[in-house]
């Protein structure tokens, strides 16, 4: 027998299963396996696993679903904690340019002052002022980073958690 004729009917068993297939094609079919021993036992054995599926029997091994468990609580901790470093982070953003906005005048003034006390150039008590500026945004970041670096090395994984 032609190799292409058990092909198609290899294609018409996976596809009357998942997709159907039409009047003409089951009767080709029928009529193949019931001449076709090795076509009539790949039908066969193609039923029984998708039986064995649908009976829905999968034993899975209780290490993998208290992994799985463990994983899974340890993404949702970590999410909340993002979370909450977020909001955080947000707040000191929104005082800090407050606490800037308002403070920014009498820093300019006292700048203006040392200089004056000092004799300094403008150019100088005007950087000092723009470095007074962005100190604490810069101490800020670095805090965060640190933070981030420190929970993302020490004793956060998932492995830490199925213990
Ligand atoms: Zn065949």
């Amino acid at each position: 027998m032609n190799p292409d004729v058990h092909a198609r009917a290899c294609h018409l068993i996976d596809a009357g299963q998942v997709e159907g297939i039409s009047a003409a094609e089951r009767e080709w079919l029928d009529a193949h396996l019931a001449e076709c021993p090795a076509c009539g036992a790949r039908a066969r054995a193609s039923e029984h696993a998708l039986q064995a599926l649908r009976s829905n029997t999968v034993i899975v091994d209780p290490a993998l679903v208290s992994t799985t468990q463990a994983r899974v609580r340890w993404r949702a901790r970590q999410l909340r904690e993002n979370q909450a470093r977020l909001r955080a982070l947000w707040i000191s953003c929104g005082l800090s340019w407050l606490l800037g906005a308002v403070t920014a005048p009498l820093l300019w003034e006292a700048m203006a002052w040392l200089g004056r006390q000092f004799e300094l150039s403008p150019a100088i008590w005007i950087t000092g002022f723009a470095l007074f500026w962005v100190a604490p945004a810069t101490l800020v970041g670095a805090l965060v980073a640190w933070r981030q670096a420190r929970s993302s090395s020490v004793g956060n994984t998932p492995e830490a958690w199925e213990r």
